[in-house]
């Protein structure tokens, strides 16, 4: 059972007034709020253990170096990867995949090969391989939805060729919501020795992920979506592939050795973690996951569940409002629009009642075109919000739906 009244202590911004209302905070697809735990430690770490990490031979060093590599144990448990050397710090999900798609264009793939998305991913899931198309003349195949917002999988199976070097879909929809049968689509391309990357940002701070029960071969995920810090992030990647891939940026910590005439790279994880590694954030990250892990993910998907129904419900005694995605499958993500009312004017108006929804293209502007849309009002729920939010956030969109 979730006890919400001891959670929503332990994220002091929920207490605070916007425009004189107290906040409602819907925006957690785009980023959650942090918990004191994870504030404390970043406290704690700039105060009491910062210096410099690896190779120091002084007390602090050792002892931030520790930290860090702990935190790295932390990230592998809760993912429950096989070895720590699968886990890649980068700065967040757009990285990851950015590192993936320059490394693993270059190591394995040619002009003419194939790499297959879907038309919902986010543009961090496009934009990356359209730039390596660009620059090797590799080609996207993208998977279409269907009306209820869920993958096509009939077509998913037909894109295969034997050309096609990758997979690369979103776990959870940022827009629609969705869950996609992740389990299903990599013994699918598998099949087809293909690999497959998750784009876990917004799946792991609602559903448990195992990615050895998977067989991911890469998962990646953000910190700040999961009540961590900015700037953080996560690489997963199966050693074997990680040790086939090249380096994705050169400097300090990647190299083994480095002279003029020949520079030799450092193991894993080190690879591809070229610089100062972010050592304060990637131990605010393992505070954050402990914390979720306390609350239990089960407890969580099962309580958002229930806010999401409630909402859906809700927003559904409005005539003339749609909802984009209806997924059997579905995180606390609802996407909609209400007759001819404008997202912007929607936001706008619910944001003076201390309502914070996102509206607009949400980072996934094919997915716009394929709904035949330009935007939607989006509101993203967490563990820490309410029934009685959702009620408020239902006499807002009343008001607004009574200005106009
Ligand atoms: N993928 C999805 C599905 C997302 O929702 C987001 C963030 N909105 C990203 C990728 C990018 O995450 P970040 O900006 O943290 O790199």
């Amino acid at each position: 059972m979730i006890d919400i009244a001891s959670i929503r202590n332990d994220f002091p911004i929920l207490q605070k007034e916007v425009h004189g209302k107290p906040l409602v905070y819907f925006d957690n697809a785009a980023t959650t709020q942090k918990p004191r735990v994870v504030v404390e430690r970043i406290e704690n770490g700039y105060y009491n253990v910062n210096a410099n990490i690896h190779r120091g031979v002084h007390y602090l060093s050792q002892a931030a170096t520790e930290a860090h590599e702990e935190a790295r144990k932390t990230v592998q448990r809760f993912l429950h990867a096989s070895s720590p050397n699968e886990i890649i710090f980068t700065r967040g999900t757009t990285e990851a995949i950015n590192l993936v798609a320059s490394s693993f264009t270059d190591a394995c793939m040619s002009e003419g090969d194939e790499v297959i998305i879907s038309v919902m991913e986010h543009h961090s899931n496009i934009v990356p391989w359209q730039l390596q198309a660009a620059r090797k003349g590799i080609t996207l195949k993208v998977v279409p939805i269907n009306p209820r917002g869920e993958l096509c999988l009939d077509t998913f199976r037909e894109l295969f060729t034997e050309r096609t070097r990758l997979v690369s879909l979103v776990h959870m929809s940022n827009v629609l919501g969705t869950v996609n049968p992740i389990k299903e689509i990599i013994e699918e391309a598998h099949a087809h020795d293909v690999p497959v990357l998750v784009d876990g940002a917004q799946s792991v701070p609602h559903i448990r992920v195992d990615v050895t029960e998977l067989d991911a071969d890469f998962y990646v995920f953000s910190g700040h979506k999961i009540y961590g810090p900015t700037g953080i992030g996560v690489l997963y990647g199966k050693e074997e592939w990680l040790d086939r891939l090249p380096p994705y940026q050169g400097g300090g910590e990647m190299i083994a050795t480095v002279s003029f005439e020949k520079t030799t790279f450092n193991e894993l994880p080190f690879k591809f973690e070229a610089g100062t590694p972010d050592y304060i954030g990637s131990t605010a990250l393992a505070e954050a996951l402990r914390y979720v892990g306390r609350i239990g993910l089960a407890e969580i998907a099962a309580y958002e569940h229930e806010l999401l129904v409630y909402m859906t419900e809700r927003l559904k005694e409005f005539e003339g409002m749609r909802i984009f995605g209806e997924a059997a499958q579905k995180g606390a993500v609802v996407s909609f629009l209400l007759r001819e009312i404008h997202p912007y004017d929607m936001g706008m108006l619910l944001d003076r009642l201390g309502i914070a929804v996102r509206t607009g293209h949400h980072c996934a502007q094919p997915l716009m075109q394929a709904l035949g849309i330009e935007g939607t009002v989006r509101a993203s729920l967490s563990f820490y919000n309410t029934k009685e939010e959702i009620d408020r956030f239902i006499a807002g969109i009343r008001r607004v739906e009574q200005m106009f």
